[in-house]
């Protein structure tokens, strides 16, 4: 391994977990330099590249190419972009291939891609020959945010979203918002809603700088989307550091998700992303705030109208079925003891943990959506 970090134009967050402590980078136009930051934390060994068939053709020759520079190996596994990829199946062809690639321990597995690629990858990582070494290369701006830090992986079963998986830390997360330019607008505004919740639930300067800079964000401004990724990692390291396991603190992350889980899941037909389900979860969440009275009406006002800037929606498409929502959020893993557990929001920047809300209460809430 080198001794001194490569020059960074961008900036360094860490998160803070002990030995398992990793570094995220985060600039503007900084993929070419990967190859250098890769060997710096992993070393010099071999490297497969797991991506999407939407990611791959655009940005995989680049990662390639960098990691060659550098004299490493590295092939590519290409899965269909999308939900469904993360699936058993998948995972199964891409042990096969990592096989026929002769991959050892000591090799590495880099995800590039969005948040289904990083979960089935880093889960494949967690689990091929106990475990391979495992980088992230976020190109979605929920990637970018949210899912590639904190070492959560894992895929779904038909029995739930998320129920199997691993606790498992990447040894770089490498971001460069340059890429963002390339996400569908409604894949952007997925990310903006993590944004939003972190925002509401750690920091209310941040929510007042997205009310302020919202137009700009939409657009892309370079240096405003660097710093709006550094913001949000800040916040996520933060929260990991303290809890990586999520046994207390962590689960403020799940603001907006209780509700939003269960719409993105059970309704098919209504096709939510996971982002716009969560806006439409954080809508609901901060009007039980301000029906328990913990929560001024005019802070949710403006969480409603900034999630409309960015396009989110907060209002259903057609109507809900409540009574099928409320028996799917009784399964959901945020349920503990029989309680459905809520992060409500107690001020722009503040939020609790509230596990005694009625079956009416949380089913009127879902009804005002
Ligand atoms: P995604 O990975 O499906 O990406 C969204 C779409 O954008 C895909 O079609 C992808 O191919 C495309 N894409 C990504 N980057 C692109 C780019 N730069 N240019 C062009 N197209 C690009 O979805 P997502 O929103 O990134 O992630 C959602 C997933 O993340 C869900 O499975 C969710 O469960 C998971 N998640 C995990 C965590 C965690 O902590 N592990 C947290 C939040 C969400």
């Amino acid at each position: 391994m080198t001794k001194t970090a490569p020059d960074f134009p961008g900036q360094t967050i860490t998160v803070e977990l002990g030995r398992d402590s990793y570094p995220i980078y985060v600039g503007s136009q900084i993929l070419p330099q990967f190859g250098g930051f890769f060997v710096h934390h992993c070393g010099r060994r071999r490297v497969v590249v797991v991506t999407d068939d939407n990611v791959g053709p655009l940005y995989g020759q680049s990662v390639i190419q960098t990691l060659n520079s550098v004299d490493i190996r590295a092939d590519m596994i290409t899965v269909k972009a999308g939900e469904p990829s993360k699936r058993m199946s998948v995972v199964e062809a891409i042990y096969d291939q990592l096989f026929d690639f002769s991959i050892e321990r000591s090799d590495a597995i880099v995800a590039l891609g969005g948040g289904v690629v990083g979960d089935l990858a880093g889960f494949v990582a967690a689990t091929f020959k106990r475990g391979v070494s495992f980088v992230q290369l976020p190109t979605s701006l929920l990637a970018m945010v949210d899912s590639s830090i904190g070492g959560k992986t894992g895929i779904n079963h038909p029995r739930g979203k998320n129920m199997i998986g691993a606790f498992y830390q990447p040894k770089l997360v490498f971001a460069d918002t340059s890429v963002l330019k390339t996400l569908p607008p409604r894949e952007l505004g997925c990310g903006l809603a993590e944004t939003v919740k972190h925002a509401i639930i750690r920091d209310g300067v941040f929510f007042e700088h997205l009310e302020k800079y919202a137009d700009e964000i939409m657009d892309l401004q370079p240096e405003l989307m660097v710093d709006l990724v550094v913001r949000n990692c800040r916040i996520k390291a933060e929260v990991v550091s303290a809890d990586e396991r999520e046994s207390g603190l962590r689960g403020i992350l799940n603001f907006g998700h209780t509700i939003g889980h269960t719409l993105e899941t059970v309704l098919a037909d209504h096709d939510y992303h996971h982002g716009e389900a969560v806006a439409m979860g954080m809508v609901a969440a901060s009007r039980l705030a301000v029906q328990r009275d913990i929560f001024e009406d005019r802070q949710a006002a403006r969480i409603l109208k900034l999630l409309g800037r960015f396009n989110l929606p907060t209002v259903a498409d057609k109507p809900l079925p409540p009574d099928q929502l409320y028996e799917a959020m009784k399964h959901d893993k945020k349920v503990q003891d029989g309680k459905i557990k809520f992060v409500l929001p107690t001020s722009l920047g503040d939020c609790t943990f509230v596990s005694d809300l009625t079956e009416s209460a949380i089913k009127a809430a879902i009804r005002q959506l």
